[in-house]
């Protein structure tokens, strides 16, 4: 059986919902009648899952589509503008952006790619998390953070990857003290290793990405890999009226990965 709550009304904005996790969670959303807005940097990707989430909307509520750099505050700012512009408000932020950059501190380029894994995986929710409060505030909405495991633990080759987001952890906690008396929840998702795009993006072949899934297979205690899905069936519970109570909870989504201690060495 599937549980559906009722978005009807809402305003979400996700980023990094061209593909991948933030995809699943825009359709979900807008399956459960929320007015979304779909997010990156490239067009096709950002219409094809507008589309699927026109195709899921109970009442056929139109996406925004806005193409916008996570990295850069003027796009973040016209991101917001677009939303308020389309929709009058904004009820649920789910910061969902993310990239990795392989490498160890002796590299050359360590520092260049450093920088980059903060601007992508931290500073853009500091800077849209700045922004969207004041909107927030008047619906008394929630922000949905998406973090990873490697907060948790070293993870081989992403040290900033790990220091990005184990800063989104705290950035989470900070922010579900500081905005509580705003009626905000800001609420945190520590993923697991789930095979999307996300890896070979960052030039990790297919070939490993899938010995890599088949061995998670074999070793998690669910016996099965993640899925967008997973991420976006818990992000629905979050951002809705059933979970009033939740702020500055950090939910493990790993298939027990965590508890079992079955960190593989990773894909670089
Ligand atoms: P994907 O690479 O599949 O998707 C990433 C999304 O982020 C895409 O929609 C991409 O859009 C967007 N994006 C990346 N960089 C930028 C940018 N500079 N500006 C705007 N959008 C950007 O990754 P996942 O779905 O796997 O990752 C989603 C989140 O989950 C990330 O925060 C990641 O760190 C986290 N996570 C993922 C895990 C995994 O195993 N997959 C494990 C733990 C955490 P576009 O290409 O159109 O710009």
């Amino acid at each position: 059986m599937s549980v559906t709550y009722d978005f009807t009304g809402k305003v979400a904005l996700i980023t990094g919902s061209s593909g991948g996790i933030g995809a699943g969670i825009a359709v979900q959303l807008a399956q459960s009648g929320a007015s979304v807005v779909v997010t990156g940097r490239n067009a096709d990707k950002v219409a094809e899952v507008a589309k699927q989430c026109l195709n899921v909307s109970p009442k056929g509520v139109k996406p925004l589509e806005v193409l916008a750099d996570v990295t850069k505050r003027e796009d973040l700012r016209r991101l917001v503008d677009q939303t308020i512009g389309r929709f009058g408000k904004l009820d649920i932020v789910v910061n969902n952006a993310g990239a990795l950059f392989f490498g160890t501190i002796t590299d050359h380029n360590f520092y260049d790619n450093y920088a980059k894994t903060m601007s992508v995986n931290l500073d853009s929710v500091v800077y849209l998390t700045h922004i969207c409060v004041e909107y927030l505030e008047k619906t008394n909405g929630n922000i949905i953070n998406i973090s990873s495991m490697a907060s948790k633990r070293t993870v081989r080759n992403v040290s900033a990857y790990c220091m990005a987001k184990s800063a989104l952890d705290m950035f989470g906690q900070c922010m579900a003290a500081e905005l509580g008396p705003k009626r905000i929840r800001v609420n945190t998702i520590n993923v697991g290793y789930i095979p999307t795009g996300i890896y070979e993006s960052s030039g990790v072949s297919r070939d490993s990405v899938e010995a890599y899934t088949e061995l998670y297979r074999q070793r998690l205690p669910v016996g099965r890999e993640g899925r967008p899905i997973d991420v976006a069936q818990a992000v629905h519970f979050l951002a809705s009226d059933h979970a009033t109570f939740i702020t500055g909870a950090n939910l493990v989504i790993d298939g027990g990965d965590l508890a079992a201690n079955t960190c593989l060495d990773h894909l670089s």
